[in-house]
């Protein structure tokens, strides 16, 4: 990483060398995601973190997640734990003192464990990519929006309105989002009591909602508290971002740095999945 520059242009949806992965994924996720779907993924997860029948530490699912590349980025091909260790350090190279916001760009991607769970084994479509918002309109400011068309609750007067089944500035904790790896990483760090502070609560929950936090839409759903937390939302975002990089941090000697404050910030090593 250090000072070099790298001539790279971030989240190209239009001719990226990965173009066919990237608009295949949004094919699938813009097409699948309905309300329904996402109604019984939040059921299943929720029935399985409160039976607490499976189990991994911190690492162990970090482990697992060297196996993954994630088919909605245009930017980088590299495993996720490269990138979550790149987040993590460029995090710390800006913020020395915050503890937090570091192990925030370790963990923020760790939902996509979703990929790999034995009763909630996802393809990537419902577990990577910018969210937006089901049971509503869906905003022309989402990447790759014309996918929409063969939505099932596209047609469907009741979800298709400006509004749709929700209240105006209702707050985007009572909004249902497009399933994926935000959310159930934040119903991991509720359940297993994490002490991180809400800001980190936040990013985590709303990393991926780009058409709120980098286009400015859905204004009308969002509520003081999400309005609260949305600078941090964008701090975290530009190192989430702009810190990929196709050269590997030395990964193994930042594992004991990161291990403390793991145990910072949970009670227990083994959490809840
Ligand atoms: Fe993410
Ligand atoms: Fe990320």
């Amino acid at each position: 990483m250090g000072g070099q520059t790298y001539d790279h242009e971030y989240r190209n949806y239009v001719d990226s060398e990965r173009q066919q992965t990237v608009s295949k994924l949004y094919y699938l996720n813009h097409t699948k995601q309905t309300l329904d779907f996402v109604l019984e993924q939040k059921r299943i997860c929720a029935a399985r973190l409160a039976r607490g029948d499976y189990k991994l530490t911190l690492w162990e699912a970090m482990k697992q997640l060297d196996t993954l590349v994630d088919d909605s980025d245009p930017d980088i091909d590299a495993a996720q734990t490269v990138h979550a260790f790149q987040t993590a350090e460029a995090i710390r190279a800006v913020h020395p003192d915050n503890e937090w916001l570091q192990l925030v760009g370790l963990l923020h991607d760790m939902g996509k464990m979703l990929c790999f769970l034995p009763d909630q084994k996802l393809e990537q479509w419902a577990v990577v990519g910018d969210t937006f918002p089901v049971g509503c309109k869906h905003d022309s400011a989402i990447v790759f929006a014309e996918h929409f068309a063969e939505n099932p609750d596209t047609k469907d007067q009741k979800l298709n309105s400006e509004y749709g089944i929700y209240e105006p500035n209702c707050g985007f904790d009572n909004v249902h989002f497009s399933y994926g790896h935000d959310e159930y990483f934040y119903q991991v760090l509720v359940h297993n009591k994490s002490t991180l502070p809400q800001e980190a609560l936040n990013i985590v929950r709303y990393h991926s909602f780009y058409p709120w936090h980098n286009k400015g839409a859905y204004k009308h759903l969002e509520n003081e508290h999400d309005r609260k937390y949305l600078d941090w939302i964008l701090e975290f975002n530009k190192f989430d971002l702009y810190s990929k990089r196709p050269e590997l941090p030395a990964m193994e000697e930042l594992v004991a740095y990161y291990d403390g404050l793991m145990n910072k910030y949970f009670p227990t090593k083994e959490l809840m999945w």
